[in-house]
């Protein structure tokens, strides 16, 4: 039996090593939070207090955190510097939302030590990570993701090679990127329709049967009252956070430095959810977009 390192265990990753214990997978966790450590004996994960002791018997190194500083510290260039404790390791999955350029440093660092080294971001949020529905995103040798799929499949339903080291992360930043913009474009077309007095539920049935379709119609309705299972039912305080989109816009903006791609959708929905989350939305999920359109009659009349 493959024995896995966790490291960190939040939102998602807890649920993550949930489906690998159940899945018959011998799970050791690490987290800097002393108390998501406390919990990790309730889903069968064995709770490590150091980095030394979770990689020390690890065949494969899973690794679920928030950006790419986390990531060079844990790893490379922190206190950590997990590589080198990492001797009977035989390949790293990084699962965290980073930008390309470190999944590449982190690609090389390990190589030098001898480790494969995969990206693998995941789409699919909290609800994804709890019900192993995630979508797995590659990037790295495509022998490394295939060794890797049997663990990926533990935890999710899909997985995808989109090629060479970085690429996941590529992939990944380019359907957030668009995701967000599709998230606006529905927020403000369903509030022209209430403008004009339309049924949101109804004008969402017309779109969803018509040529303006889109996931965020199919699966994630905006406005409250449409959906009884979405975000907007909840008051928005359940779902991917408005403030881990502006991340991941960051990453794709910086990018287009990079590639000197013309994004201006791109720039506007990124300048629109900074906006949103000055407004005190950071913690919300990102379909809240919807109150800003909802709010801006009001602003144009307190000039
Ligand atoms: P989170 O903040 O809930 O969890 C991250 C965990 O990492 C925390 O428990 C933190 O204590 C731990 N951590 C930080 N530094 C550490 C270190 N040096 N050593 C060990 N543990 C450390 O974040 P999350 O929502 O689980 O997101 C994790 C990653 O998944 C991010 O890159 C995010 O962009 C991505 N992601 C999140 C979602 C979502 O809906 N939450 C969806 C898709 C992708």
């Amino acid at each position: 039996m493959q024995r896995i390192a966790y490291i960190g265990l939040g939102n998602m990753g807890f649920p993550m090593a949930a489906h690998l214990v159940q899945k018959g997978f011998k799970v050791d966790g690490f987290d800097l939070d002393a108390a998501v450590r406390e919990q990790l004996p309730s889903i069968g994960v064995s709770a490590c207090s150091t980095i030394k002791e979770v990689v020390a018997q690890a065949d494969v190194i899973i690794s679920m955190l928030p950006a790419d500083q986390h990531v060079l510290d844990v790893y490379i260039s922190g206190q950590y510097n997990l590589l080198s404790l990492a001797s009977k390791a035989r390949l790293i999955i990084d699962c965290s939302t980073i930008s390309a350029q470190t999944a590449v440093t982190l690609f090389n660092a390990a190589k030098a030590q001898g480790i494969p080294c995969i990206d693998a971001p995941v789409s699919g949020g909290i609800g994804g990570a709890k019900s192993g529905q995630l979508t797995f995103i590659c990037g790295g040798e495509q022998e490394h993701v295939t060794q890797a799929e049997p663990i990926l499949l533990a935890m999710g339903s899909q997985v995808f090679y989109a090629g060479e080291a970085g690429c996941g992360q590529i992939a990944k930043m380019c359907n957030n990127m668009l995701l967000a913009i599709c998230m606006i474009g529905t927020s403000e077309a369903l509030q022209l329709g209430i403008d004009f007095g339309l049924d949101p539920k109804i004008l969402s049935d017309i779109m969803r049967a018509s040529s303006g379709n889109n996931w965020t119609l199919e699966k994630y309705n905006p406005c409250p009252g449409v959906m009884a299972y979405a975000p907007a039912a909840q008051d928005y305080q359940t779902g991917f956070m408005v403030d881990l989109m502006n991340k991941d816009l960051n990453l794709a903006m910086q990018a287009t430095m990079q590639s000197k791609t013309a994004t201006p959708l791109g720039m506007l929905a990124r300048s629109l959810y900074q906006q949103h989350a000055r407004q005190g939305y950071g913690q919300r999920d990102f379909s809240s977009i919807f109150k800003l359109f909802a709010q801006l009659p009001e602003l144009a009349t307190e000039k």
